[in-house]
């Protein structure tokens, strides 16, 4: 830690850093900071950065809010964009803790690595690689986001507008803060876009979707654009979604891997894949958290709706890439980019442990399109249903202990009350769609 500490000192110098901004996300995920000056720095390290955590979503009481924020200097990155400015500034990503050093029970950075530590003393690594699509908006005269996309393009296609300017500028961004992108396109919408960084530990994957939103946000603002994460940001036409792609390895090995069986599919992937089957629904509040989430979760438009598993069939929640070598992963299709990263992270990994604890088989897959299928015949293939809205997803997680036990007691009790708040505005509110149906009529 001394030699990691003295590098990014010697990067200070170089760059002429000024400015530290030390982040953390809020229950919901989004990220916050305080800014101090580089000469802060001894204190960052040592976790005495001190914030009001009542003001913080999520967080404490009033009567109990001194917290203090200690970085993780694996996150620390000097920002591209602030060096050109004469002075730069830099980043550190940090877990908050309680005045008397223990970790903060309502910070979702610390309940991922409850979950990575479980999964450690089973002798496992997590490795998680996110897909976050999203959509390039044009912006009105006032600066308002609107939801009109600034490209005409499809998906693979190359544009000659703004999105692939924007694409490559946030490409090196991210570059340039560390990151290995391995590939980006556009997507299947207008203007809808996703760009995929290399898959790493859990925590650190979450920490780079937490980073990738924010400069995404922030590279296409320099462009006069409006990046969302939204689910489904327009009507009948696709969402964006935030595959998890995730396996397990032991040792350096994947363990979903085995060569013998006729899909090259270990027991483990299949118990692993059985967890998900059997969890997801109740855990679903968590990977797609808002009211729009449900939105998506359509026939239709490449997001599942339904509980079953294949090969290479996008009607799916669950998916096997063709990949195999340690490449061997289970792609998880149903969460979406507005999910907090930590708390999703932790969701499907605990669902997949889950499974494998039980040592049961997944039913048979499917590999016609769910969509085009008969009532009868989903029926008979005993397929369930995706909880079709953020209400019903709450519902199940009421009732789900395997929920309680990832989230721990404050989070999971802060988080369904969130929520219920979110739903009953959403419920109380007259929407357009309404006054359209039913003013005239009645
Ligand atoms: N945009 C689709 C979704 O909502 C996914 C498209 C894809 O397979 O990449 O999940
Ligand atoms: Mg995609
Ligand atoms: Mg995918």
């Amino acid at each position: 830690e001394n030699e990691q500490l003295e590098n990014i000192k010697k990067q200070i110098a170089e760059k002429k850093v000024e400015l530290l901004h030390m982040q953390f996300v809020d229950i919901e995920g989004i990220l916050k900071h305080v800014t101090i000056t580089i000469d802060q720095l001894e204190s960052a390290v040592e976790g005495k950065i001190m914030f009001d955590g009542s003001s913080i979503k999520g967080f404490c009481p009033v009567n109990n809010s001194d917290l203090y924020l200690r970085s993780d200097l694996n996150t620390f990155s000097i920002l591209p964009w602030s060096i050109e400015d004469g002075y730069a500034e830099a980043r550190l990503l940090c877990s908050v803790y309680n005045p008397d050093n223990t970790p903060y029970e309502g910070d979702p950075r610390h309940v991922l690595k409850r979950t990575i530590e479980k999964a450690g003393r089973l002798g496992y690594t997590i490795s998680i690689g996110p897909e976050l699509e999203f959509f390039l908006f044009q912006m009105d005269d006032k600066g308002v986001p609107t939801t009109t996309p600034h490209d005409q393009g499809g998906y693979f296609e190359p544009s000659h507008d703004l999105g692939e300017k924007v694409r490559l500028e946030i490409y090196r961004t991210l570059k340039a803060m560390g990151f290995k992108i391995e590939a980006s396109h556009h997507e299947v919408a207008m203007g809808q876009h996703e760009i995929n960084f290399e898959f790493k530990d859990a925590l650190t994957s979450a920490d780079n979707a937490t980073t990738y939103k924010w400069v995404v946000k922030n590279v296409a603002k320099q462009f006069n654009l409006h990046a969302s994460f939204m689910p489904k940001p327009v009507q009948e036409i696709n969402g964006s979604g935030m595959h998890i792609n995730i396996s397990l390895l032991q040792d350096g090995q994947n363990i979903f891997l085995d060569s013998e069986d006729e899909l090259k599919l270990s027991k483990n992937a299949y118990y692993f894949i059985n967890g998900l089957m059997l969890y997801t629904d109740q855990l679903s509040a968590i990977t797609n958290p808002i009211v729009n989430s449900y939105k998506r979760l359509v026939p239709g438009y490449e997001a599942p709706c339904y509980i079953a598993w294949s090969t290479s069939n996008r009607s799916t929640l669950i998916r096997i890439p063709a990949k195999r070598g340690n490449a061997t992963r289970v792609e998880v299709r149903h969460p979406d980019p507005s999910a907090n990263p930590y708390l999703a992270y932790a969701a499907i990994a605990e669902a997949g442990l889950k499974g494998m604890e039980l040592r049961e088989l997944p039913v048979d897959l499917i590999d016609k399109d769910i969509f085009s299928m008969e009532v009868d015949e989903r029926n008979a293939a005993g397929l369930r249903h995706l909880p079709d809205s953020l209400e019903a997803a709450l519902v199940l997680m009421d009732k789900s202990e395997i929920a309680k036990e990832i989230l721990g007691t404050h989070v999971y009790n802060t988080f369904i009350a969130l929520k219920r708040e979110e739903w009953a505005q959403y419920r109380t509110t007259v929407h357009k769609w309404e006054l359209e149906n039913y003013h005239s009529k009645f």
